[in-house]
């Protein structure tokens, strides 16, 4: 039995969305653990793949790979899977890993599970996974030969293995045809300046929403935040308005968060929030309103206004 797992390639190294799969993969305990990389596999990218386990890794390093297209991507994913033998495929829960697993799915008609949180039995493969958003959880057979699941962000740390794996890159032979590259991406462009990696990967977040008031609202989330070292984030509401960036932005269609403490102040805390936050190990609300979904749900609250209770907290931190 053996296990493939996607790898997607963050500057030259397997993506911590990755890292955390190939845990995961790694501690269903079913097997050899392979990993695929489409496109090279720099040597930095090698060794994460060796500190997870990883006893083989597939590249698939044609130049009509270079820009992404669910179809051709799958094609190499099938390719690594039939070199591998591997009964268990997984992938990152990202936009392009569920993407690619479900052409998987579609060319080989087999069974998928999205976004993927934790394995109750691999025979039959029998999952709990994220619905909803995050907002629920669904249990899920997968019945098929080859079972193919994408993994729900921050379900796991990343860690390493006990002995690292050989990492032995080995390249695949993958015919590209026109057909899978009718979809492709032709160009990416950054809706604004910003990066969301501090944010993601940020111990502690402070959250700002519409209870900020305003673009000046935000003085002592940011100024908590620097205290406390950590970033800060808010909801869609505020960046809608122009208040904020948008890769500040926590939630469904923003950023995945799993700090060890969120702050959230003026947010109310609806069902497309919660699902880019539930995953904090603490959450704090601020909020004028006890019955806000954010106070209902925190694991601590503070009924009052964020203008006072920051500087408050700010004049207690000194
Ligand atoms: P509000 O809901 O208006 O809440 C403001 C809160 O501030 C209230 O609880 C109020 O009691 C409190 N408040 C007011 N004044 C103060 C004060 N002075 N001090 C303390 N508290 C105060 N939202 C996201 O955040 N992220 C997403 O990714 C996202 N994706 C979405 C995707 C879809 C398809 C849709 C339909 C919606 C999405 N939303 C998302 C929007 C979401 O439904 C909410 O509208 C949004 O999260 C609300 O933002 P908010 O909490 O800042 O504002």
């Amino acid at each position: 039995m053996s296990v493939l797992v996607l790898v997607e390639v963050e500057e030259g190294r397997a993506s911590l969305v990755s890292r955390e799969a190939l845990t995961f993969a790694r501690g269903l305990g079913a097997g050899d653990l392979h990993a695929v990389v489409v496109g090279p596999a720099p040597d930095p990218l090698v060794a994460d793949c060796a500190e997870s386990g990883v006893a083989v890794v597939h590249t698939a390093d044609d130049p009509a790979l270079s820009r992404y297209a669910a179809a051709a991507w799958a094609a190499v994913v099938e390719a690594a899977g039939r070199a591998a033998r591997a009964d268990l495929v997984v992938a990152p829960g990202t936009g392009r890993g569920n993407e690619v697993l479900a052409h998987v799915a579609a060319r080989r008609n087999l069974r998928m599970a999205a976004n993927v949180v934790s394995v109750e039995s691999l025979t039959p493969l029998v999952v709990q996974r994220q619905v909803v958003g995050g907002a629920a959880l669904e249990r899920a057979t997968v019945d098929s030969r080859v079972r193919l699941m994408s993994m729900a962000g921050h379900a796991v740390e990343p860690s390493a293995a006990a002995s690292p794996g050989a990492a032995t890159v080995s390249p695949l032979t993958v015919t590209v045809g026109p057909k899978d590259l009718r979809a492709q991406v032709v160009r990416t462009e950054n809706r604004e300046s910003g990066d969301a990696s501090g944010l993601t990967s940020a111990r502690v977040v402070v959250g700002g929403g519409r209870g900020a008031g305003g673009p000046d609202g935000f003085g002592d989330v940011e100024r908590l935040a620097a205290r406390l070292g950590g970033a800060v984030g808010v909801s869609r509401v505020v960046t809608s308005l122009g208040w904020r960036p948008h890769h500040e932005q926590v939630g469904q269609t923003g950023s995945r968060i799993a700090p060890d403490l969120y702050i959230a102040c003026g947010i109310s805390g609806a069902i497309q929030h919660w699902a880019g936050c539930a995953s904090s190990k603490t959450i704090i609300a601020v909020n004028t309103d006890p019955d806000a979904p954010m106070v209902t749900k925190a694991d601590y609250a503070v009924i009052g206004d964020m203008h006072e209770v920051l500087p408050a907290v700010l004049d207690e931190l000194g």
